[in-house]
């Protein structure tokens, strides 16, 4: 029978008063996995004050970072029992495979942990402003916390989110995308089984016009964090104006890999296509743009085509696929949309190119790893973000061309450079107008490194103390050591 997923307020799972229902859809092969609640705007703001008010209360907004600590532990514990599940449930929602799925969920219980240990780590500054004067810095949390996610990572974007705003001492409403809510609702129970006061942590699905918009436009919203696309953080910023609340964006790329004649070759195709083809490229920081030197260009796109070609495309859940499935239909649609634009476009299609509708794959999203070569970079399909299994190589002749075409688009999120000559792979990076960058590598990355862009990619970071700063006001105490009167008024 198909589950029939509930809201999370005030520690109550509840039927949306909204008839209506979003069907949660497994896109490797369209079997209906549940049917998601769409919640109303009325019962959005109901769970705002939910929030807002168990804030007030301090029932964890006044608890000890140590007891604060003891409870991301204990979520951190409960999500390690259910690991298996949790992989599962992502692999049926998302689409990805299996290991892609281990290494999320792995990287989930990590931030729980990694956000406790900060709590558990004395911070905060103080000084002697003058004699009399110490002056202490403390932080504190901020109210309620809007956190707003997308279908591409639905468990770690959740909780790279939840982890950090629950550490500040904020009371939390998370939205997963739409058609994405599994593993959140999987999280919610497990929260539920912990500790943390109820009303602390509460869980909305529905709409992003709707609830997202209203937590995004509310007066009792103190904090935004929202990942996703350009466009809708645009709309974030300014539904925020309101109340001029902080806001967090964590939003799309066009990232350029930079492949110099003297790299290793095989590790740089090898890192090229881990770059755009893990998670089917649906990653915010894919290296979806491949800049190769003139030299080795012709030799590159011969060996990373013949590389590609052994891809394993299937079902997450067969061990044997390497790459998954698209999220969805109109998401599929739209990157064979892409394909069509840039054969319009005159680019060369080198590689790929098709949906894929045989050997198990006859009912899922499936599309080809795809390659264009021979790519102006005024064309729509270098300039786009296109979030699917989509390479542009674009060649390029010394280290100027490779800047001016590296930061020739309106995103900054990501960019690697892959070069034996350390001094010029570093030169090179610094040049490059992106906040997640690598030499000789693509995609890996830690819990402790800040994660965020420059330009149209976003705005502050996540993980790292900075994901922590996002949901904390910072306040300066002034003590006088020797209170007397200051005779400033004769
Ligand atoms: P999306 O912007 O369509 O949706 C993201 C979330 O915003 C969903 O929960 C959606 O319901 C909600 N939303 C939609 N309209 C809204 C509105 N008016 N107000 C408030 N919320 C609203 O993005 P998506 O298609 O789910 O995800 C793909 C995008 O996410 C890509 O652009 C990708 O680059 C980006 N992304 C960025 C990062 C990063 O760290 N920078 C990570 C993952 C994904």
């Amino acid at each position: 029978m198909t589950q029939a997923l509930k809201i999370y307020i005030d520690g109550k799972w509840i039927d949306s008063s909204n008839p209506e229902k979003q069907d949660i859809i497994n896109p490797a092969n369209q079997e209906i996995i549940a049917k998601a609640p769409k919640a109303t705007k009325e019962e959005t703001e109901a769970t705002i004050t939910v929030a807002k008010n168990a804030f007030e209360s301090g029932v964890w907004s006044d608890r000890t970072p140590q007891e604060r600590a003891e409870v991301l532990l204990e979520i951190a514990d409960k999500m390690e029992e259910s690991l298996d599940e949790l992989v599962t449930l992502e692999v049926e929602n998302n689409g990805k495979t299996r290991k892609e799925a281990e290494y999320d969920a792995l990287d989930a219980v990590s931030s729980f942990r990694y956000y406790a240990s900060l709590l558990n780590t004395s911070t905060g500054q103080t000084y002697e402003a003058s004699d009399d004067i110490q002056t202490v810095i403390i932080k504190e949390p901020m109210g309620v916390a809007g956190l707003i996610v997308p279908w591409n990572f639905p468990l770690l974007m959740s909780v790279w989110k939840i982890a950090p705003a629950l550490a500040a001492g904020n009371s939390i409403v998370l939205k997963p995308a739409e058609i994405t809510p599994m593993t959140a609702v999987k999280v919610f129970e497990l929260i539920d089984q912990t500790s943390l006061p109820k009303g602390v942590a509460n869980l909305l699905m529905g709409a992003g016009s709707v609830v997202g918009q209203t937590i995004s436009e509310s007066n009792d919203v103190n904090v935004v964090s929202f990942t996703g696309s350009t466009e809708v953080g645009r709309n974030i910023m300014q539904a925020a104006t309101g109340n001029l609340k902080k806001i967090s964006l964590e939003l799309g790329g066009k990232s350029p890999n930079i492949i110099f004649a003297d790299a290793d070759l095989d590790t740089a195709i090898d890192y090229a296509m881990y770059g755009i083809y893990m998670g089917s490229g649906q990653v915010c920081s894919s290296g979806s743009r491949v800049l190769v030197q003139e030299d080795i260009y012709d030799t590159f796109i011969e060996k990373f085509v013949e590389g590609i070609k052994k891809i394993r495309v299937g079902p997450g859940n067969d061990e044997n696929s390497e790459m998954g499935a698209i999220v969805s239909k109109k998401h599929m649609e739209s990157i064979l949309e892409y394909i069509r634009i840039g054969k319009e476009e005159g680019a060369h299609l080198a590689c790929g190119g098709n949906r894929i509708e045989r050997d198990g794959m006859e009912k899922g999203f499936f599309i080809e790893p795809t390659v264009f070569v021979d790519v102006d970079s005024d064309m729509r399909i270098v300039q786009e973000e296109i979030f699917g299994p989509v390479v542009v190589i674009q060649k390029f002749n010394d280290e100027a061309e490779a800047i001016k075409l590296a930061n020739d688009t309106v995103f900054g999120l990501a960019g690697a450079v892959f070069s034996r000559d350390q001094n010029k792979a570093m030169r090179i990076i610094k040049k490059v107008r992106a906040g997640i960058t690598w030499i000789n590598t693509y995609h890996l990355t830690n819990i402790q490194a800040p994660w965020g862009g420059y330009k149209q990619s976003g705005i502050g970071r996540s993980l790292g103390t900075y994901g922590l700063d996002e949901y904390q006001e910072t306040k300066q105490i002034n003590i006088s050591t020797q209170p007397q009167p200051i005779g400033w008024f004769r």
